[in-house]
């Protein structure tokens, strides 16, 4: 502490002993530091006292560069946040519509209006080819207004059947089924199981037929994909 510093380059190089080994910006406001420090007290800095000062500065300087990089971290973790909230989004929306797919693993069979042997006049729905014993999900919420055999009393050829209506005023029906897990007069919630799939009725294989319609019976049915579609619901 008693030693004065007289040789400034004596001074420099206490100085650029401290500095090695830091960036370069770092050193630069190191140095402007000193340089202001050597200003204000030209002749009484002390090499141990530079020394200190020195430290002081280096100190501010990497606490504040270690600010930056936690500041930047955490902008970083702000925009991936931002970024994953903005892809998770379509999801969100496409549920709101608030319709789901009525069996989630599935090949498309026959689709709506296609002619056959197996349908009296055209197809009146969407079947999708899944095994029996796949689980059913209510396409939407609502009511459950037919279920039971012979197509829930539109006929044998549905085989055990269910009719939901929901509150848009048109209604889901769900055919050839194994189990039926619901009673008429029960609520349902989009994509809640209410039956097994099976190849019960009229049925050339393992398949759930899948209808909408615009009333609960047989002769009133839409296209059910272009339904689904209008609803965010692509098969
Ligand atoms: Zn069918």
């Amino acid at each position: 502490m008693s030693k004065r510093v007289t040789n400034p380059t004596v001074r420099t190089a206490a100085v650029a002993l401290v500095v090695t080994g830091l960036g370069a910006s770092l050193v630069a406001g190191a140095g402007s530091a000193f340089a202001a420090e050597s200003k204000a007290a030209p002749v009484a800095v002390t090499a141990a006292a530079a020394v200190k000062v020195q430290a002081q500065t280096q100190a501010a300087q990497a606490a504040k560069a270690q600010a930056a990089v936690k500041a930047q971290a955490a902008k970083t973790a702000q925009v991936k946040a931002a970024a994953k909230k903005a892809v998770a989004k379509p999801a969100a929306v496409k549920k709101a519509t608030g319709w789901v797919k009525p069996v989630s693993s599935y090949a498309l069979s026959a689709s709506y209006n296609q002619g056959g042997a197996m349908w009296a006049h055209k197809h009146s729905g969407q079947d999708f080819a899944v095994p029996v014993g796949t689980s059913v999900r209510a396409a939407a919420a609502g009511t459950v207004v037919k279920a039971g055999p012979y197509g829930g009393g539109d006929g044998p050829a549905y085989g055990n059947a269910i009719v939901v209506k929901h509150a848009n005023g048109r209604y889901s029906q769900y055919a050839h089924l194994s189990k039926i897990k619901v009673r008429i007069g029960q609520k349902v919630a989009a994509g809640q199981q209410i039956a097994l799939s099976g190849n019960t009725g009229n049925s050339s294989g393992p398949h759930l037929h899948f209808e909408i319609r615009t009333t609960p019976n047989y002769g009133s049915a839409l296209n059910p994909a272009a339904f689904l579609r209008a609803h965010g619901v692509f098969i």
